[in-house]
């Protein structure tokens, strides 16, 4: 090679690499995104909520008055207005705090064995009473199968039997999660997408329906959608509504019961578990007693009543202030738990939901900056999420705001932290129009909606915004766990990675902390889908509906006279 050929050598491979780098660069963002949606802010307002000083946020800690003195003054320093009750940027959520340490007695027992219950260990046990103490003896034990009571679907696991002061075992999910195809039941209950009747959730309400001493929910962790350490994270430990307008009182006792000790108390009963778990697929099932079981506790019980609150913030809108879009995430995580291997105690809950909540600020911020919109714009930062929904729930037994002239609940509550995506993935496929704007808004952004992969783990029925569905107001929600996106680095296979990942290893756990590793594009283009969204509802006449078959319909029906 002459020195000619050398220099032409390396013109054409500088060409070629500065080609291939700029090729390279519009491959690793080919979704530039119209936003002022802005991952550092993100970060940095994640970084805050979950560093040690916030304590894990638990409700009715010193980390919650620290999270909602921080959350006010966000929101004041954006210029939104105060729309919690009498001009408070506040609601009050008075709580019930229940704790059940190691029972000094709590076993199962047949005329010649037992089975020995260890708080965290085998079960998980709590109430939702305000009482000292709960102490029975031999209170029998009924196996209701899957618990389901559905008329409409033609189901029904009880029969005639009646659970009154009885412990009642159920399966978790519901009757068709693993049937193969040529079962009866295959099909009756959304194949693996869970329904409602599915929940941990439906089953103690209805074992409290039928006035049940104690419910629970034999663990697996396919079925439940998470594993044993997530059910027995807090052990004993329970919140729920100091006053809810809730039908009947709870059962005295709920909780998990782990698989292996469910074998052995199968066993003791001369039953085989696995063989009715089949059983109870079969459309002839009936729940049936334990012959010879019976349930004695002894446990005592510590309770603490409490304030909690939730953050309402609002940008009011200029022509027609009194219809209403709103915004939701939840403050709260897990608090202080056990140490990890690391002696780490606090839970931070940096992506569940510190990161929605950067997310709900930043939409204050940005709509807030841009074009005044016509309604109004309801920011609404929950506690007692991860309690069971209790401050979504309680501003939806009292709102503060109409329902009826509610457009829709935009919901944040975990968000994807491994960067761009192709698509947006949709939770609750099939119920309401909201998921036609979502569509609009990722084509504008060049993407596609990809329904969720895991509707077996009934995502639809965990999340805020489902307080609001049970009201009538349509909903959306964005839950980076609903299924793996397909990324612009990996693809699909990196998005179910990812989720394997923090489901795996940090959801609810101290390992959901902040990481300055996280790539927060994802998250900015799911935030900015919700914007898109937003600036158009906010600036339209139009009331999304439910669609035909969505069990949300008729109550959004009932109240159409208030919307003009
Ligand atoms: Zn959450």
């Amino acid at each position: 090679m002459t020195s000619q050929d050398l220099i032409m050598f390396y013109r054409q491979f500088i060409l070629l690499l500065s080609a291939c780098l700029a090729c390279a660069a519009a491959f690793s963002n080919p979704l530039a995104l119209d936003t002022d949606i802005d991952p550092q802010r993100l970060s940095d307002i994640v970084k805050t909520l979950a560093s040690d000083e916030f304590e894990g946020r638990a409700p009715g800690t010193a980390g919650e008055e620290k999270t909602i003195a921080y959350l006010v003054e966000q929101f004041k320093a954006l210029g939104l207005k105060p729309a919690g009750t009498s001009g408070a940027w506040t609601q009050s959520v008075p709580m019930l705090h229940t704790t059940i340490e190691q029972p000094d007695k709590l076993a199962f027992s047949a005329t010649d064995k037992s089975l020995q219950l260890i708080q965290g260990e085998n079960i998980e046990i709590s109430t939702l009473h305000d009482v000292d103490a709960i102490n029975f003896d031999s209170a029998p034990v009924v196996f209701v199968g899957f618990g389901v009571d559905a008329p409409e679907r033609d189901w029904d696991d009880f029969g005639d039997i009646d659970l009154r002061g009885k412990v009642a075992i159920f399966l978790v999910n519901d009757p068709d999660f693993s049937a193969s195809p040529e079962e009866p039941v295959a099909g009756r209950f959304g194949d693996r997408r869970m329904t409602y009747y599915g929940r941990w959730a439906y089953k103690f309400e209805e074992a409290a329906r039928r006035g049940a001493l104690a419910a629970l929910v034999i663990h697996e962790t396919e079925a439940a959608g998470y594993g044993w350490s997530v059910a027995a994270s807090s052990p004993g430990d329970n919140i729920a509504l100091a006053e809810s307008s809730g039908a009947e009182p709870p059962v005295m006792l709920q909780g998990w019961l782990k698989y292996e000790a469910a074998e052995s108390l199968f066993e003791m009963a001369g039953l085989d578990l696995s063989q009715q778990r089949k059983q109870a697929r079969s459309p002839d099932f009936k729940a049936m007693p334990l012959k010879g079981l019976s349930m004695n506790a002894e446990l005592k019980v510590k309770t603490e009543q409490f304030e909690s609150q939730n953050v309402l913030a609002m940008l009011p809108g200029t022509t027609r202030s009194d219809e209403y879009l709103m915004v939701s995430s939840h403050w709260d995580a897990f608090g202080l738990g056990v140490p990890d291997e690391q002696g780490r105690t606090v839970r931070p809950g940096a992506n569940d939901d510190a990161l929605g909540t950067a997310g709900v600020l930043e939409l204050a911020r940005v709509l807030k900056q841009g074009e005044p919109l016509q309604r109004s714009v309801l920011f609404a930062v929950w506690t007692g999420e991860e309690s069971g929904l209790l401050g979504s729930k309680a501003y939806a037994e009292k709102p503060l705001y109409p329902l009826e002239k509610t457009a829709a609940n935009f919901t944040l509550d975990i968000l994807q932290t491994a960067g761009l995506a192709r698509d947006v993935i949709l939770v609750g496929e099939g119920q309401s129009e909201l998921e036609d704007d979502l569509a609009a808004a990722a084509a504008q952004q060049g993407r596609v909606v990809t329904p969720e992969t895991l509707p077996e783990n009934g995502l639809f029925f965990r999340a805020d915004h489902f307080s609001m569905a049970k009201q009538g107001v349509p909903v959306l929600l964005m839950m980076g766990i609903a299924g793996g996106a397909d990324l612009v680095e990996g693809g699909r296979e990196a998005g179910e990675q990812w989720i394997a990942d923090y489901v795996g290893n940090c959801y609810h756990k101290t390992c959901d902390a902040w990481d300055e590793n996280w790539n927060l594009d994802g998250a900015v283009q799911d935030i900015n889908a919700f914007e898109i969204i937003i600036r158009d509802l906010a600036n339209s006449e139009r009331w999304p509906e439910w669609k035909s078959g969505s069990e949300f319909k008729a109550i959004r029906d009932a109240s159409a006279a208030a919307r003009p």
